[in-house]
């Protein structure tokens, strides 16, 4: 899937129609969530039924265009699933049991409901909510898109206004020219002291932008804070301050640090033909309080994300390697070299051998790597979907 994103500036009685398609889409979510809670054991088929009973049930659910109370109900089911495999896979800590949506900021369309204009700069919505007719601003030209290729229209809020998506089924690897392959192959290490190391000696630093924001970031939460009335209906300075928290937040949190891990991990699959990192459990990680911040701001499950894509994009091989004993061993003859987390050298007592901690795990990841070539699960198109990520990242858990 690629997407294709266009900002829209909607006047304000749009607003009011876009905001009541989005509730609409999550009044569909939460009752078909009960509907699931209620009664034990429904599947697929009678969620969908009961979709169809809303439907008849409610005008303004009626008024919604089917395909987008589908994919309503298409987003149940996926959240019912990730947490019955969270628990078939026994996950360690929650296992995402779904919850009730309250501030949803995004309503999708499937290939109904919305018209192209003839020069393809405006998208029109058909159905019953009056969102009407929207100019698309942005540089793709669309022009050279077929319709059938579009599977997917959504609608979004974020803090600084309203987008629209199009999420296009097209290759990514139709779109790149072939690259010389480099002959390289490495393994990265992620640090706590680095983002990551690599085993042919290179260091990328932690980036530092999330704690520069924080201090910013802090005081405008301090003064949205101070404008809290308990109890009582908020003032339009509380308003003020909440939606500046907002956009400061969305700055940091998501733009910056996708930015960031993007650049690095396309750079590490242009310039080698097989990436071996190691298949970390974030959770667990962010879960130890004094690495927490590092980890959270390195984005490390963003940036293996990002990896693999690349990687199929342009036919590299990335492997995600089990994580064991990948730092205590040494690199050089194997053997075992117990090291606590604040000892930076790895000093081997058997061979004499001397590296830095982060790029002798490294190598020992590469070393995986290379030995489990041939069994690796590659990528599934159409499981990642970047700016879907970029979405869920950016739900900051206030309404705009
Ligand atoms: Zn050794």
């Amino acid at each position: 899937m690629f997407i294709y994103e266009f900002k829209v500036n909607p006047k304000p009685q749009e607003i009011l129609a876009i905001k009541e398609a989005i509730r609409t889409s999550q009044f569909v979510r939460n009752k078909v969530l009960r509907f699931w809670m209620d009664n034990r054991g429904v599947g697929k088929t009678e969620m969908f039924r009961y979709n169809t009973s809303l439907r008849k049930e409610f005008k303004f659910v009626e008024d919604l265009n089917s395909h987008a109370c589908q994919t309503a109900v298409e987003r149940v089911l996926k959240a019912v699933n990730r947490f019955y495999d969270n628990c078939k896979k026994q996950i360690p800590g929650k296992k995402g049991y779904p919850k009730f949506k309250k501030y949803s900021r995004s309503v999708e369309y499937k290939v109904s409901g919305w018209k192209l204009s003839e020069n393809r700069k405006h998208i029109t919505f058909t159905d019953k909510k009056g969102i009407g007719n929207l100019k698309l601003i942005g540089s793709r030209d669309l022009n050279f898109v077929a319709i059938e290729q579009i599977k997917r229209v959504r609608i979004l809020r974020r803090a600084d206004g309203y987008y629209v998506q199009l999420s296009l089924q097209l290759d990514p690897r139709d779109t790149v020219l072939p690259i010389t392959p480099s002959q390289k192959a490495v393994g990265i290490d992620v640090g706590i002291k680095y983002f990551l190391a690599d085993s042919q000696g290179n260091i990328e630093p932690n980036p530092q932008f999330y704690r520069q924001g924080e201090q910013q970031l802090n005081r405008r939460n301090r003064r949205k804070s101070k404008k809290y009335r308990q109890g009582k209906p908020q003032s339009q300075n509380y308003h003020k301050a909440r939606c500046l928290y907002a956009l400061k937040h969305l700055k940091v949190s998501t733009i910056q640090r996708e930015e960031f891990v993007k650049r690095v991990a396309l750079r590490l699959i242009k310039s080698n033909d097989l990436v071996a990192y190691e298949d970390l459990n974030v959770k667990g990680m962010v879960k130890n309080r004094h690495l927490s911040k590092s980890i959270t701001d390195a984005g490390w499950s963003k940036f293996r994300r990002w990896l693999d894509y690349f990687g199929y994009k342009y036919g590299k091989i990335t492997i995600a390697v089990f994580p064991y004993n990948t730092s205590q061993n040494c690199s050089n003859c194997g053997e075992k070299v117990q090291k606590s987390l604040s000892t930076r050298t790895h000093i081997c007592p058997h061979c004499n051998y001397v590296e830095d901690r982060d790029i002798n795990a490294a190598l020992n990841i590469l070393q995986k790597g290379l030995s489990t070539v041939g069994h690796t699960e590659s990528l599934k198109l159409g499981e990642f979907d970047p700016l879907a990520e970029l979405e869920q990242s950016c739900s900051v858990k206030i309404g705009l």
